[in-house]
């Protein structure tokens, strides 16, 4: 028994934080189960290094070598779904970080966490839209000063995270399409806000383990 955990929230709006903090949280209840019962996966866009200017839909921004504006994004998530297939088994917790926020895409993880007899729950990461634009908008900044210092050095490639140009960004939070928890694909749905601290995104992250891993679990028939 396992669990497919799909983070989904606008872009900027701290979800890789979020999702490092319930990688670092599940591990620590992982090693707490005697004999340790899963391994843990964190699978995004960043180690799949899939570039942001995927979701880039604008016709002048598009390369040249994609067949249209929006082939790489399939092309990207093909990859991520290969990705999860790979590792989702009985055995395996996997976290899934990325934007997630088109409606059929998470369906179509839904079915295939299902295929494995492993449920699946999504990780709302709630932010202000004006939040995260001026989260983007100060790693655009960062994003040319790096470019600079990169020029000017040996340095290789900055630890900052790539930002989204300003029309793409705006183009994905208009796209967004909000989790709907009363479906069964977008459920059971958990939410840490921006502001949480760590108190509370614990006990949203204690409410997750309990539902997925915990006695609150659904039960499901052993080896079959
Ligand atoms: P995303 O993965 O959605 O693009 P990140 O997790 O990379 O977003 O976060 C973007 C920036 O916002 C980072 O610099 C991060 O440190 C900061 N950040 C993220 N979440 C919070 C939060 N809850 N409170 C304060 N700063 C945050
Ligand atoms: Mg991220």
């Amino acid at each position: 028994f396992s669990q497919l955990i799909i983070v989904s929230g606008l872009p900027t709006s701290g979800k890789t934080t979020r999702a490092k903090q319930l990688y670092d949280y599940l591990s620590t209840r992982i090693a707490e189960t005697q004999p340790p019962k899963y391994r843990l996966h964190l699978i995004s866009d960043d180690s799949l290094s899939v570039s942001r200017a995927v979701y880039d839909l604008s016709p002048d921004t598009v390369r040249l070598h994609t067949r249209s504006a929006n082939s790489s994004e399939k092309d990207a998530r093909a990859a991520l779904y290969g990705a999860v297939k790979r590792v989702l088994s009985d055995k395996d917790f996997v976290i899934l970080d990325g934007l997630n926020y088109i409606k059929g895409w998470r369906y179509q993880l839904h079915c295939e966490a299902k295929a494995m007899r492993t449920p699946n729950c999504i990780l709302r990461v709630a932010c202000s839209v004006e939040q995260a634009r001026a989260v983007n908008q100060e790693r655009l900044q960062q994003d040319a000063t790096a470019q600079t210092e990169r020029d000017n050095s040996e340095q290789s490639a900055s630890e900052v995270a790539e930002a989204y140009a300003s029309e793409n960004w705006e183009n994905l939070v208009f796209r967004y399409e909000e989790p709907n928890p009363m479906t069964r694909w977008d459920s059971p749905l958990f939410a840490v806000l921006w502001e949480d601290d760590e108190a509370q995104t614990r006990r949203t992250f204690d409410q997750l383990w309990d539902a997925m891993a915990g006695e609150g679990r659904k039960v499901v028939k052993p080896n079959q």
